[in-house]
């Protein structure tokens, strides 16, 4: 009977190398690598074959167009569509500050001559003095937005035929600011042109009922010469015109504009 063999050192080595070398092939995972042919490939776009020429392009005709095209804009027109105007009436706030909303405020609390409220601001525009809204800033209103009479001038015609401009401002103490004047101008110059309103009919609210708005430091020539000058080019007629028209000499009459 031969002896039983003990387990030697080397006997231990092999065991912990053959179950390493188990470890290791249990572990080995091969990267799968798909077959060329599985893979999708980019499918490129169907080639379409132009379209063949003609031989000869027919011959265009072009629409003239003029290369100076007058600007008409009026980036103010309402949706509605426009009542008769024929005035713009000019006013100042006489007070330092404000806005749409806070002139609104003041003029829901008035009642027309037969009692009833406001329905609320009572001009059609208003330009503000960077005091409550922009300075030059031109904010309609609803009563432009929706094409209603004005409520401003105190006299009939005037409030359903007069376009009611307000600036923001006591023009009996201090002149416009720089911004207000050209904002005015370009207001009463566009809406001259788009309701076709006579030169003579861009008036002051003291050129209608007896008041000092929109204050004897509001410069009224300027502003209708102005706009009249934006319509043809024969300044001096145009200028003697306003100044001879019945309204400018009611205004005259009262006293000096500035
Ligand atoms: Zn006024």
């Amino acid at each position: 009977m031969r002896p039983r063999r003990t387990r030697t050192w080397f006997d231990a080595t092999q065991s912990v190398l053959w179950s390493g070398l188990v470890f290791v092939v249990g572990c080995y995972q091969p990267t799968v690598v798909p077959p060329l042919a599985s893979i999708p490939r980019p499918v490129a776009p169907p080639v379409v074959a132009a379209p063949a020429m003609p031989p000869q392009l027919p011959e265009l005709t072009l629409p003239k167009i003029p290369l100076n095209p007058t600007p008409t804009g009026n980036p103010w027109a309402p949706k509605t569509k426009p009542r008769d105007w024929k005035y713009v009436v000019l006013h100042h706030t006489a007070a330092e500050e404000g806005s749409v909303e806070s002139i609104h405020e003041i003029h829901l609390k008035n009642k027309d001559k037969s009692g009833n409220p406001w329905l609320g601001i009572g001009y059609h525009f208003v330009i503000g003095n960077g005091k409550g809204m922009g300075d030059g800033e031109i904010e309609p209103t609803f009563r432009w937005r929706e094409q209603l009479q004005g409520a401003h001038a105190g006299v009939g015609e005037y409030n359903q035929q007069g376009i009611g401009i307000v600036l923001i401002g006591n023009f009996e103490k201090t002149a416009p600011t720089t911004a207000q004047l050209t904002a005015v101008k370009r207001l009463v110059g566009v809406m001259k042109q788009s309701y076709s309103i006579d030169n003579d009919h861009v008036v002051g609210h003291g050129d209608v009922k007896a008041t000092e708005c929109p204050g004897r430091k509001f410069p009224l020539n300027d502003v209708r010469i102005s706009v009249a000058v934006q319509d043809e080019p024969s300044f001096p007629s145009l200028a003697r015109g306003i100044t001879d028209s019945p309204l400018t000499l009611n205004r005259l009459n009262r006293g000096p504009l500035q």
